[in-house]
């Protein structure tokens, strides 16, 4: 029999799973906050991951897409365990800001410490109770406001089992990207926990086609972690793979009008 997991204090048991309201960082007003935790332990052993989203609390797209996907029906018979945030700024989600209430970027906090400042203390807490329990994670992200993203994982693609992972989740595009000082990857990288950080749609914005690609990414890297059954028929879906990413910037001032749509190629 497997062991219990136990997260903020509770032990959840095989094939249990829970919705923990993880205490954190008070807001100024000494007001109490919580961060929202499912937690879904598998009754048979697997690997532990992580789903979080609304690290920038303007960024939605991902809280819908936990909502759904640990409502939907595809986790029936999940081996190992999962550990999915819909909400990690709280505050930020509440003031529809990404930032934090002390204006810092929690993706640029991490590793933060318990004597830090309020990001700091929120990332630590966040990398203590979730991420070094977790032997993957996916961190769901979108666009800035009015800035559309065509769903892309960014993620280290040198590293083999990352790059596999990355692939599996099937976008159109995967991205290498740069590891940010401070972010929630280099710190998860350092405890060798390898994350993909997926990008769709627009801030403040649910946008169906990102939902839909990012539950059925979440399912289809469950898929190749072996903690969901795999398809019979597998579906073979190359993704575009950039190894590097840059603006382009109009050289006169004005209103833009799009002759293209978002993921079409362009010469
Ligand atoms: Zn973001």
């Amino acid at each position: 029999m497997r062991q219990s997991f136990s997260i903020a204090g509770r032990d959840i048991k095989p094939g249990e799973s829970a919705y923990i309201e993880m205490p954190t960082v008070a807001l100024y007003t000494d007001t109490e906050m919580s961060m929202p935790v499912y937690v879904k332990h598998g009754k048979k052993d697997g690997p532990v991951l992580f789903v979080s989203a609304a690290i920038h609390g303007d960024e939605l797209n991902g809280t819908e897409i936990i909502s759904r996907l640990i409502q939907g029906k595809q986790l029936r018979g999940m081996k190992g365990t999962l550990i999915a945030v819909p909400i990690v700024n709280v505050y930020g989600v509440i003031s529809q800001s990404r930032y934090l209430p002390d204006r810092r970027d929690l993706n640029r906090s991490f590793p933060g410490s318990t004597k830090g400042s309020l990001a700091g203390r929120i990332a630590n807490q966040f990398l203590k109770e979730i991420v070094s329990k977790s032997d993957y994670g996916i961190d769901l992200h979108t666009g800035a406001i009015h800035r559309s993203n065509l769903p892309q994982i960014r993620a280290n693609l040198d590293d083999e089992r990352t790059n596999e992972l990355a692939k599996a989740f099937g976008v159109p595009v995967v991205l290498n990207a740069d590891i940010r000082d401070g972010s929630l990857r280099e710190s998860a990288g350092e405890l060798g926990v390898p994350v993909l950080l997926y990008e769709a749609g627009e801030a403040l914005r649910f946008d169906e086609l990102s939902i839909r690609a990012g539950v059925r990414g979440i399912v289809n890297v469950m898929r190749s972690l072996d903690m969901l059954t795999k398809r019979r028929s597998k579906l073979k879906y190359e993704p575009f793979i950039a190894r590097q990413s840059g603006w382009v910037r109009s050289t006169d001032s004005g209103f833009i009008r799009y002759k293209r749509t978002l993921g079409e190629l362009v010469e």
